[in-house]
């Protein structure tokens, strides 16, 4: 065994130990300052009647963002942060309508988005993709909840109609996972986009960076043309996964940062720079996406297959 594999192994379960600690903490309550609750408290998203957000800037502390649909018929509402955020979101929504929350949908499984899926089943419908409901149902550990397996599940598009609105749930391709979904509130020209567009900084002030959960089917090779076919969607108004609310442009912006990524790792690894050395060699710096070296060798893995 060389030095590099030993090293290699050895940070890998280094890694591994990190993020478990970071999955176990992760689904207990962090303590958060008055200013940051008050950055994830409810309000309405201007211009768009009916549509309101609870805010998510991160996946520790914050969870991910949750869009909000009000009718006179009940509520739509679109990811339920932590497991532990039920009672959180009801009495958030119920600050601002008495309507009953009746449908909620996943952008994907992970456990800052869908976490709370289970506590919702008596009450609602929980819709997601296919690739949701096997994600959930095959991970184990710390942050697996399997009990929120979504019930309805699609393949490439579904639509929930409710007191006159509509809102559709498109499957692009891969990405982020093997089962992200953009979810478009038509008439309100605004769109959820889960974790295939995230934006800015979290709760902590690090910077996010785009994560490829090759665990869970996601990819980097079709991510660009996935965000192409959510651009082809008509949309002013953008709800990332995490981050605040945007604009379509913004979307373009990272779409194009992405697409600079790749081609500078198929450019070193088109001059015969090797796995090792991928990471160090690789300058993205004017991006500011701080990917960890690991995560450039996983590009690289993925890029050579
Ligand atoms: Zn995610």
């Amino acid at each position: 065994m060389n030095n590099n594999i030993l090293k290699g192994g050895v940070i890998a379960v280094l890694l591994l130990a990190a993020a478990s600690i970071g999955l176990t903490t992760a689904q207990q309550r962090p303590t958060l300052t008055a200013e940051q609750l008050e950055r994830l408290t409810i309000r309405a998203v201007p211009g768009k009647e009916g549509l309101y957000l609870m805010p998510g800037f991160d996946g520790s502390l914050s969870g991910g963002n949750i869009a909000i649909l009000l009718t006179n018929e009940g509520v739509i509402i679109v990811d339920n942060k932590y497991s532990y955020s039920y009672e959180d979101i009801t009495r958030q929504v119920g600050s601002v309508t008495s309507q009953p929350i009746r449908y909620v949908l996943n952008t994907h499984h992970h456990f800052d988005h869908a976490g709370s899926n289970a506590s919702f089943m008596p009450d609602a419908q929980v819709i997601g993709h296919e690739n949701v409901r096997v994600n959930m149902l095959r991970n184990r550990g710390p942050s697996a909840s399997p009990d929120g397996a979504p019930r309805l599940t699609y393949s490439d598009k579904t639509s929930v109609h409710l007191g006159g609105a509509e809102v559709e749930a498109y499957h692009l391709g891969c990405g982020h996972t093997n089962g992200d979904s953009a979810i478009l509130f038509p008439e309100l020209r605004t769109i959820h986009t889960g974790d295939l567009f995230i934006w800015g900084d979290r709760l902590d002030g690090s910077t996010m960076a785009p994560f490829i959960d090759y665990d869970n089917g996601g990819c980097a090779r079709d991510w660009v043309a996935t965000l192409d076919q959510v651009l082809a969607l008509d949309f002013d108004t953008v709800i990332p996964g995490h981050g605040p609310l945007l604009r379509k442009s913004e979307i373009r912006i990272f779409r194009d940062k992405f697409e600079q990524m790749l081609a500078r790792i198929r450019e070193l690894m088109d001059s015969g720079v090797s796995r090792d050395d991928i990471a160090a060699e690789l300058d993205i710096s004017d991006l500011n996406w701080p990917l960890a070296p690991a995560g450039v060798q996983a590009i690289y893995d993925e890029l050579s297959q």
